[in-house]
C-alpha cells in the first residue's frame, strides 16, 4: 500500500507527533487556502500554540467546563439494554447531558476563549443543520462576542427552530442564496466574510475538519470527553472497556473519545452513516466510499461527483451528512489502529427507539449510529465484554422528524 510506514506508529507519543508542524497527519490535513487567508490561519495557529500552554487559559477553560457546561458528564451503565442483548455490557459517555445537549459546545467554548485571548470581537462560521451555529452562538453570548452564522436559504427553512435559537442567543444569521443554497455555499460565504474581517474576527470550524490548525485544535478541545470517560470507566468497573464506539460525521466527537484509548488494548470503532444504501447520494460514508482529495481547505478522503466537487450526501442524521471526514480519521484508518464501519438509517432508528424505551434516554440520531453499532457488536459470537459508546447528543431536536417519518412505530 501507499503508506506502510503508518503501520509502525508509537501510540505512546502519538499526540506529540501528530499533526506535524504543517498540520499533516501522514498524508492528510494541511492548510489549502487562498494566499490572502494563509496569514490569518497562521496567526490562529501561533496564538493557539502559545495559549494552550498558559496556566490561565487552562484554568479558565476548566472553570467554564465545570460551571457553565456541567462537566464532567457521567458514564452510565445500560443495565436493561445490556440484559436484553445478552452478555455484553454497554456503557454510555453522556455528552447529551452537556449544556445545549451535545458535545459541540466543548470546542465552541474553547474557540470562544481563544478569540477572547486574541482580542477578537466576532465569531464567524457556517452551519448546515444548525447545530454548530447554535453551539457557537451560545459561546459568543457567554463571552460577549458578536456572532455571524452563514447558512444556506434551503437550510434556513428546514432548520427553523435552530435559526430561532441562534437569533435568541443574539447571533446574526446570514442567508446564502446562490447555488444549491446549502452547506457548501455557506462555507464559501463564511470564508469571504472572514477574509474581509479577519483582523477583528475569528473563523470557527464546527468539527475536526478545515485548514490547520482546526483539526488539531478541535480535537484537543474535545479530548476532555475521552480523558474523563477512561478514568470514570476504570473507576466504575476496575477495567478498561474492550471496545470504544463513536459516530463519525466530520469526526469531532470521535476524535474526542479515541485518543485516550489509542495506546490501550482496546478496539476502537468509528461509525459512518450508510443512509439508504451504498449508492452515491444515498449515504455520507466518506471514508468507506470516498477517495483522496482537497475541499474546504484540507486534504482527506472525500465523496466527489464527476466534476470533482463535493458530492451530494444523505443521512437520517443531519449532523452526519458531510461529504468528507477530518484528516486524522483518514490517517488513523490507514494505520489500522481504528476500524471504520457503517450503520444505515433503519439500524440507527431501531437503536433510537430501543435506548429510549429500555433506558429512558432519547439519543440524537447521530449518536444512535454509534449505539446501533455497539448493539451489533453485542450480538456477535465473539462479542466484547464491555463496550463504551460516545452518546454525543440528545434526541429532542430529532423528535419532529422521527414522529413524521417513523410515527407508526409508536
Ligand atoms: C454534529 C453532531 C455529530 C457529528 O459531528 P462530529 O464532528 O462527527 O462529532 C454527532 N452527534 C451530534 C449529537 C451532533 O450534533
Amino acid at each position: 500500500m501507499e503508506n506502510t510506514k503508518a503501520k509502525n506508529i508509537d501510540f505512546r507519543t502519538y499526540l506529540k507527533s501528530y499533526p506535524d508542524k504543517n498540520g499533516y497527519f501522514g498524508q492528510y490535513g494541511g492548510a489549502h487556502l487562498p494566499p490572502e487567508l494563509i496569514r490569518p490561519f497562521e496567526e490562529v495557529t501561533e496564538a493557539y500554540k502559545t495559549i494552550c500552554h498558559s496556566a490561565q487559559f487552562i484554568s479558565e477553560l476548566r472553570r467554564i467546563r465545570k460551571q457553565f457546561q456541567g462537566r464532567p458528564t457521567p458514564v452510565y451503565h445500560c443495565n436493561r439494554l445490556s440484559k436484553e442483548l445478552g452478555t455484553t455490557q454497554i456503557y454510555l459517555k453522556r455528552e447529551d447531558l452537556n449544556h445545549t445537549g451535545a458535545h459541540k459546545l466543548n470546542h465552541c467554548m474553547g474557540e470562544g476563549l481563544l478569540a477572547k485571548y486574541m482580542g477578537k470581537k466576532k465569531l464567524i462560521a457556517e452551519t448546515g443543520a444548525g447545530q454548530h451555529g447554535v453551539a457557537l452562538a451560545t459561546a459568543a453570548a457567554y463571552f460577549g462576542l458578536e456572532c455571524e452564522i452563514h447558512m444556506g436559504e434551503v437550510d434556513i427553512v428546514k432548520q427553523a427552530p435552530n435559526v430561532a435559537r441562534m437569533k435568541v442567543l443574539g447571533a446574526e444569521v446570514v442567508p446564502v442564496s446562490h447555488g444549491l443554497k446549502t452547506l457548501k455555499e455557506a462555507v464559501d460565504s463564511a470564508f469571504e466574510a472572514y477574509l474581509k474581517d479577519y483582523k477583528d474576527a475569528i473563523y470557527c470550524i464546527g468539527s475536526v475538519v478545515g485548514p490547520h490548525p482546526f483539526p488539531m485544535m478541535v480535537r484537543d478541545f474535545q479530548m476532555v470527553v475521552g480523558n474523563e470517560a477512561r478514568e470514570q470507566f476504570v473507576e466504575m468497573t476496575g477495567y478498561l472497556p474492550d471496545a470504544v464506539v463513536a459516530a463519525v460525521g466530520g469526526g469531532s466527537n470521535a476524535m474526542g473519545m479515541f485518543p485516550a484509548f489509542l495506546n490501550d488494548p482496546v478496539d476502537i470503532y468509528g461509525v459512518e452513516p450508510l443512509g439508504k444504501g451504498a449508492k452515491m447520494g444515498d449515504h455520507a460514508a466518506s471514508l468507506t466510499y470516498g477517495t483522496k482529495g482537497v475541499m474546504h481547505g484540507f486534504e482527506s478522503i472525500m465523496l466527489k461527483d464527476e466534476k470533482g466537487e463535493p458530492a451530494p450526501v444523505y443521512s437520517v442524521a443531519s449532523g452526519l451528512d458531510y461529504p468528507s471526514t477530518g484528516p486524522e480519521h483518514a490517517f488513523l484508518r490507514e494505520t489500522g489502529r481504528v476500524n471504520y464501519d457503517v450503520i444505515d438509517d433503519e439500524e440507527a432508528i431501531d437503536a433510537f427507539f430501543k435506548l429510549s424505551k429500555t433506558e429512558g434516554i432519547i439519543p440524537a440520531l447521530e449518536s444512535s449510529h454509534a449505539l446501533a453499532y455497539a448493539m451489533k457488536l453485542a450480538q456477535k459470537e465473539d462479542n466484547p465484554g464491555f463496550v463504551l459508546v460516545n452518546l454525543s447528543g440528545r434526541g429532542d431536536k430529532d423528535m419532529d422528524y422521527v414522529l413524521e417519518h417513523y410515527g407508526d412505530r409508536l
